[in-house]
């Protein structure tokens, strides 16, 4: 089976969040099973440094006649034996920033174009006019950038390709003028509530929502929840009127995380040789100038600082925070207030508090590895992986429950720890008090050593591994082929 995975970051050649681990694991894993799956994604300058020896496989015949001068150049993601297809057009990619902001934070404001154009690209691919001799049976839409490519397939004559839309977070939508309905090469007839149109504009992933064959999202609780008014964005009707094409595959995490055998820490360790993660610790508290101190519980925090993650929720509390015996260390970037008030705690507390902002992939093992606890308040989580990362490295996570944190956290009580299903912290209301008190739950568990050490080895032995959730896109793939 040929299957066309598009996206708009690959760890790591780009990344700027959980899609791009995703986008590396996911085809590794469905290539193992013996897939023939491409991945494609834009040509940005990071991708193509990291690329020096990738080779011109094609021109790209644009669909219109102004359409941008590009080609594809094919090369293996490295680490893997995954093709690649990087979507070269410097009039779109080749620039400074982010895949979607300019260094100010704003998002560049021809996006339409540039995503809009890897998705005519990823269906020209599939059509009849394409010039590679290979033809996917499978899209593999991710997120809005990709998003717009099963409403192109509709538009083709008797497409032959089925689609899969995966929603890695439905808070982010692409939605533009109507303008460029047109200029994307999608009849103005589809402009409607149930096609194309969304509030007057036109929105990427609802058209995907539309449009794709099947709809899928990276957590049980998550795709239920997109459903509510609450976590819905404004699509919850039409997820709900889509209800049967919809499923939740929670992720699994890359082997690169594995803390017996990762470069990134300054001590191997494993579920039986836990007390080597004490001299990670050591170097993270020295590495951060905190107090060089055993004892007390050092969380961790390794995110985007936006509102999404409850960073405002955190900060209600770093008051009474300050007050525990705990450090905390928190890496990320974003919103620049969130930044501020953060670093504001940082210069109060020099050592308790560390805040570096920066996007750092080292030190976020670093971190993993060091930190007792793992932080994780999101006000709605999709999946999250981090949580994942943080109980295979022995730090319990402590989180909101929601989402894939739902799903992948079992809270720790009397019977969860005896029965030895516990892996963290839960709490249900997002509110500063919730937080607080859960947070002193955990800080008492982490004084019975005993009892903190099975947490720990529960959550390390936890199969994380990829295989399961390849085997359901697997059969979510089958079934489409099948049907066709
Ligand atoms: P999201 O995709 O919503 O940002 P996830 O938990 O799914 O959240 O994935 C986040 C990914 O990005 C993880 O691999 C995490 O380690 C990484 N990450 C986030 N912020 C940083 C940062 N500042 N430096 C390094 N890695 C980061």
């Amino acid at each position: 089976m040929n299957i066309l995975f598009v996206t708009s970051e690959v760890h790591p050649l780009i990344k700027t969040g959980g899609l791009a681990d995703v986008s590396r694991s996911l085809p590794r894993a469905l290539h193992q099973l013996g897939l023939d799956i491409r991945i494609l994604l834009p040509g940005y300058p990071a991708v193509l440094k990291q690329l020096p020896k990738a080779r011109a496989c094609c021109q790209v015949i644009s669909a219109t006649a102004d359409g941008p001068q590009a080609r594809l150049l094919q090369a293996l993601l490295p680490g893997t034996e995954v093709p690649v297809l990087v979507l070269e057009c410097a009039a779109l990619y080749d620039r400074p920033g982010s895949p979607y902001q300019d260094a100010s934070g704003k998002d560049w404001t021809d996006n339409a174009l540039r995503f809009g154009f890897l998705c005519q690209v990823g269906a020209w691919l599939c059509g009849p006019h394409s010039a590679l001799d290979w033809r996917p049976d499978i899209v593999h839409c991710n997120d809005w950038q990709s998003a717009l490519i099963p409403a192109l397939l509709h538009h083709q004559e008797k497409p032959a390709t089925r689609a899969v839309l995966t929603i890695h977070n439905l808070a982010f939508q692409g939605n533009f003028e109507p303008q460029w309905v047109t200029r994307l090469g999608l009849p103005m007839e589809s402009f409607h509530m149930h096609g194309l149109e969304f509030y007057g504009q036109l929105s990427f992933l609802k058209s995907g929502i539309n449009y794709a064959d099947r709809i899928t999202t990276v957590s049980k609780r998550y795709a239920a929840e997109i459903q509510t008014p609450a976590f819905g964005c404004g699509m919850e009707g039409l997820l709900q009127h889509r209800s049967d094409d919809l499923t939740g595959i929670v992720n699994g995490i890359d082997e690169e995380w594995n803390p017996a055998l990762d470069p990134a820490i300054a001590a191997s360790f494993d579920a039986t040789h836990l007390a080597a993660k004490a001299r990670n610790k050591r170097a993270l508290q020295r590495e951060c100038g905190l107090t060089r101190n055993p004892a007390i519980m050092l969380i961790g925090m390794v995110t985007r600082l936006t509102h999404q993650k409850g960073l405002d929720v955190l900060l209600a509390c770093m008051e009474a925070l300050t007050q525990y015996p705990v450090q905390l260390v928190v890496l990320g970037s974003g919103e620049a207030a969130i930044e501020q008030r953060l670093q504001h705690w940082a210069h109060l507390h020099p050592d308790r508090v560390s805040v570096t902002l920066a996007f750092d992939e080292a030190l976020s093992h670093r971190i993993m590895a060091g930190c007792d606890l793992f932080l994780m308040p999101s006000r709605f989580e999709p999946c999250g992986l981090s949580q994942m990362y943080a109980m295979a490295y022995g730090a319990p996570p402590l989180v909101h429950r929601t989402g894939g944190l739902a799903d992948t956290v079992t809270n720790c009580t009397p019977k969860t720890l005896a029965d030895k299903t516990a892996t963290g912290f839960s709490f249900d209301e997002l509110t500063p008090e919730a937080l607080q008190t859960t947070l002193l739950r955990a800080i008492a568990c982490f004084e019975e050593k005993k009892g903190w050490r099975a947490l720990q080895r529960i959550g390390m032995r936890r199969d994380f591994s990829w295989d399961k959730a390849a085997a359901q896109y697997l059969a979510v793939y089958r079934q489409l082929v099948a049907e066709a």
